[in-house]
């Protein structure tokens, strides 16, 4: 008996997660692991979120609300982009669902056609290419390696685009690669984009928050104003919160898009979890300092990871901008031998042989369309870090 249509079967389950469960199978066995797969904050929900649940919940906020978020959600994402951005948005612009990658699942399951393009750079998060696929459309990777900075040029871009493209897919700063784009280079990509009237872009802006350096994220849409009726902004709770768990994410665009976003919610999941609904209305009404004090942290630790990996031998590392990842290439490294005598082939056996030598788990880059990489995350307390890197160094210096 077979259960899967061919639709499921174009797609794998999370890597990230994959591998995370096999870090907790190690660790159960006895083995000492440093898990850096997961791309979530270390930290707890702040006190004063956990409760506004718990008031929600007493007053009754535990029954269906409307389908994309209640008014009072839509309302704090709204002030939340004028306040921040400074992005005026309605109601009817605004959508909110079950974390960020639901909302981009709406999206593009609201206007894909079968055989439409998504132009993808890589390193790209996951799940960007597995949806594209799932809903009919052919991701068109953009590879843009550590030497481009990991960021795609407008000609680069523009030579990947043809009658079929559908969307465009920015994330910055960028989930695996830390790189943020300024606002020239969105500038520039907008200029591109006016030639290009077919095409929507999907500005994935959930690092916003996450920015060393005193940097300050430019939004896409504030860069390029010109291009509001096709351009989808997804933001969310998780990351700048540590919300992962509460599942609210939310997007802004066009009003006759994020009606057709919110019909197909309406007969999917309905609406996202009233309680979490009511937390994130005290997340991003509430106080701000969380926000600030876990950058700075996440700043730190970033300095520790590039002072504790660079130097190493067949290595190389861009310092990232933002987000909470390391983004290793590791070319040198393929060919080498492992003290057990195994070849490592490609950057899967390069992770793999971090896990099994040095204990340390993380994402290869294959996992994110760009090879050979390894991904570590960085949301993890400082002294898995510094053992993390000590034992990652150790691991490369015994290859053969
Ligand atoms: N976008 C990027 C770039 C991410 O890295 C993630 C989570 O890892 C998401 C979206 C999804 O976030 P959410 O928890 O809101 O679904």
């Amino acid at each position: 008996m077979t259960y899967e249509a061919e639709r499921a079967s174009l797609i794998k389950l999370s890597p990230a997660m994959a591998i995370s469960v096999r870090a907790r199978e190690l660790r159960a066995g006895g083995a000492d692991v440093v898990d850096l797969s997961v791309g979530e904050p270390d930290f707890d929900t702040p006190a004063h979120i956990l409760d506004a649940a718990e008031a929600a919940m007493r007053a009754g906020a535990t029954r269906y609300t409307a389908a994309d978020g209640t008014a009072e959600l839509k309302d704090a994402i709204a002030a939340k982009f004028a306040r921040e951005n400074g992005l005026e948005f309605s109601r009817q612009e605004i959508s909110a669902g079950n974390g960020a990658k639901q909302v981009i699942f709406n999206a593009l399951m609201a206007t894909l056609e079968p055989g439409d393009e998504v132009l993808v750079p890589a390193p790209y998060w996951v799940s960007y290419t597995d949806m594209a696929l799932l809903l009919g459309g052919v991701p068109k990777v953009v590879e843009c390696p550590i030497e481009a900075d990991f960021k795609p040029t407008p000609e680069q871009l523009e030579a990947a685009i043809t009658p079929k493209t559908r969307w465009l897919f920015l994330n910055s700063p960028g989930n695996p690669s830390g790189a943020a784009f300024s606002r020239a280079e969105l500038e520039a990509l907008g200029a591109m984009l006016e030639r290009h009237p077919r095409v929507l872009v999907l500005s994935d802006e959930i690092y916003e928050h996450i920015l060393h350096d005193g940097a300050q994220a430019t939004p896409f849409l504030a860069a390029c104003p010109r291009l509001r009726d096709r351009t989808v902004t997804v933001n969310g709770v998780s990351k700048a919160y540590a919300m992962t768990g509460w599942r609210i994410g939310y997007a802004a665009g066009p009003a006759g898009l994020i009606k057709v976003m919110a019909k197909i919610q309406s007969q999917s999941t309905s609406n996202p979890c009233s309680v979490a609904q009511a937390a994130a209305v005290a997340a991003l009404n509430g106080p701000q300092g969380f926000v600030a004090e876990a950058g700075r942290e996440y700043t730190a630790r970033r300095d520790l990871v590039i002072d504790g990996l660079s130097g190493i031998p067949g290595l190389r590392l861009r310092k990232p901008e933002g987000a909470f990842y390391a983004f290793l290439e590791c070319k040198s490294l393929i060919g080498r031998l492992r003290p057990d005598g195994r070849r490592l082939a490609g950057d899967a056996d390069v992770s793999e042989y971090l896990l099994e030598a040095a204990g340390v788990a993380t994402v290869p880059g294959s996992a994110f369309g760009l090879s050979p990489y390894v991904r570590l995350s960085f949301a993890a307390a400082r002294p898995l870090l510094e053992a993390a890197c000590t034992r990652i160094r150790e691991a490369v210096a015994a290859l053969g």
